[in-house]
């Protein structure tokens, strides 16, 4: 079968491998879908860190394989098999940063979600990992559960008191996602900072999004003159470029709140700590997601309420991946959803 690996010196290469093996409780996926995400390019790039070099993660397909003693999919079942799951028992699980639990991280898909084929551990399965996907969900839709569930993570980790306007820095998939969870917050108006067009188009559809282009305005000062002089409530920087981070900490409004969502590039700093006291401006992380939210994110997309058809600009072929890289970094890119077969 095909499947895409890291060469030794960190270059896709997409290549015939062997099936993976099953042992009791695993179970065997066909991929049908699985989306190109800006965290892979960063694994390419070699400035992400946090996690072995496993590409694709946000993968769905259909069981091809039940390993032994695995109760509850069969053969032909459409799921969405999550990459990580925690332990949901140890200091981190029970204390709020179940994605910061030594076993989250240490279960990935087999050999990845860039595959033909790829084994879900039967510790996946055993822990709730894998969903079935409603019939009715297409499953170039259905791969962005997995993003949507990061974004669902994000906004939960911010506190809502007396948000009127949230502003979110970066049009990218992940910003557009985060656009459209914002009216469920009852935010009608949120803005956006986007330096592509394109972009902006496509992140700003299906809501009154006020958008900000970068290259042309100096977005603090734009923020601030929207909201009586303050800046934003909210701000997430859903992209990782040093200069969101900048953007973001200087259009956040004194006592405010600013959720780091994109991988910050190597380069990236917070500037004037000092500013951040006296500010009082709250920094808050947000990494990955579980299965609480994986399953509400699989609603969402299922009722319509996030609409992702239209995020979605193009459709590889598994045997193409490579080229699909370049072209994800591409300005008038939104999201590449790789297919199989
Ligand atoms: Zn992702
Ligand atoms: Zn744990």
């Amino acid at each position: 079968m095909l499947a895409a690996g890291l060469s030794r010196e960190g270059t896709l290469e997409v290549k015939d491998v062997e099936v993976p093996r099953l042992r009791g409780g695993d179970l065997l996926v066909d991929m049908r879908a699985c989306g190109l995400c800006g965290s892979d390019l960063e694994k390419l790039s070699g400035e992400y860190t946090a996690a072995p070099p496993v590409i694709g993660h946000e993968a769905v397909g259909v069981v091809a394989e039940v390993g032994d003693g695995v109760e509850g999919f069969a053969e032909g079942d459409r799921v969405f098999p999550h990459h990580h799951v925690p332990c949901n028992d140890c200091h981190y699980c029970r204390g709020g940063s179940p994605t910061m639990c030594p076993e989250y991280r240490a279960h990935h898909l087999d050999p990845g979600g860039f595959a033909e084929s790829f084994r879900v551990s039967s510790w996946i399965v055993r822990g709730g990992g894998v969903l079935l996907l409603p019939d009715n969900l297409a499953f170039d839709q259905a791969s962005f559960i997995e993003p949507l569930a990061c974004c669902l993570r994000a906004m939960d980790r911010v506190s809502w008191q007396e948000t009127e306007t949230a502003l979110v820095v970066g049009g990218g998939p992940m910003g557009a996602l985060l656009l459209r969870l914002l009216p469920g917050r009852g935010l009608d108006q949120p803005l956006l900072s986007e330096p592509s067009a394109v972009r902006r188009e496509i992140a700003g559809r299906g809501g009154a999004v006020q958008s900000l282009d970068p290259t042309s305005l100096d977005v603090p000062d734009e923020v601030r003159s929207l909201t009586d002089g303050r800046g934003a409530d909210v701000v997430f920087t859903a992209s990782g470029h040093p200069a969101a981070l900048e953007d973001a900490l200087s259009s956040v409004r004194p006592g405010g709140t600013v959720a780091l969502v994109g991988i910050p590039e190597g380069a990236s700093q917070i500037p004037e700590a000092a500013r951040l006291v006296t500010r009082e401006v709250s920094l808050v992380a947000s990494n990955a997601a579980t299965d609480t939210e994986t399953a509400r994110a699989m609603a969402l997309l299922d009722e319509g309420t996030v609409e992702v058809a239209d995020l979605i600009t193009h459709r590889v072929p598994l045997r193409d991946l490579a080229e699909a890289v370049p072209l994800a970094a591409r300005a008038e890119t939104m999201k590449v959803v790789v297919v199989s077969p």
